[in-house]
């Protein structure tokens, strides 16, 4: 319903796979690990609004991959339900974090590493996800192709979120594909170039 983007990564060797934000369509994400024969190690949560966390319960518990999601969303997570009934929504379950997704915490999949870049701003713990080897970055709801993330919501610091972007984002080669959380991809340089809210 609120239309996020969940990427799911696999290695062809290993046949691992990282998912991350699975917000709803648990089923469709199950179908295509199975489509590939790929088997979770690790869900990674850009940020605790309901569209991007709201399956991971449900994906946790079909297949006991741990939850990585930064502790500073905590008390949104905690929050849920609350998310829920503001979209008049059914509350999903919610799980437990297994680990605090914090620059420094690097995830291993195949021979490509990938980095988490703390990029506060749309939330107290919004994260980034950098993969040098495959010059990409999932930048959950932080930067999007031509705008930036709300920050109008509980959490949210426009001056934070500026900051993250310009000190943690784009200073990637701009040939970097930026995946975001919502509508299409992009590239760091295309955004630092005609981002109309990263100029000036
Ligand atoms: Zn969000």
């Amino acid at each position: 319903m609120l239309q996020c983007n969940c990427s799911i990564f696999g290695d062809e060797q290993t046949r691992e796979a990282i998912v991350v934000d699975p917000g709803d369509n648990i089923a469709n994400i199950l179908a295509v690990l199975k489509r590939h024969q790929l088997h979770v190690k690790a869900i990674v949560i850009t940020h605790a609004h309901i569209d991007h966390i709201g399956g991971a319960e449900k994906l946790k518990v079909a297949t006991g991959a741990p939850v990585y999601m930064n502790a500073n969303d905590q008390p949104l997570y905690d929050g849920l339900d609350e998310q829920a009934q503001w979209l008049g929504m059914e509350p999903p379950s919610r799980t437990t974090i297994d680990v605090d997704a914090k620059e420094g915490e690097t995830l291993h999949l195949g021979s490509a590493q990938f980095l988490v870049l703390d990029t506060p701003g749309h939330t107290q713990g919004s994260i980034s996800l950098w993969i040098p080897e495959e010059n990409k970055l999932v930048a959950g709801d932080t930067l999007f192709r031509d705008s930036i993330g709300r920050t109008d919501l509980p959490g949210g610091d426009s001056r934070k979120i500026l900051r993250s972007i310009h000190t943690k984002l784009l200073t990637l080669p701009e040939t970097v594909t930026v995946i975001p959380g919502h509508g299409a991809n992009t590239t760091i340089g295309r955004e630092k170039e005609r981002n109309p809210f990263l100029q000036g």
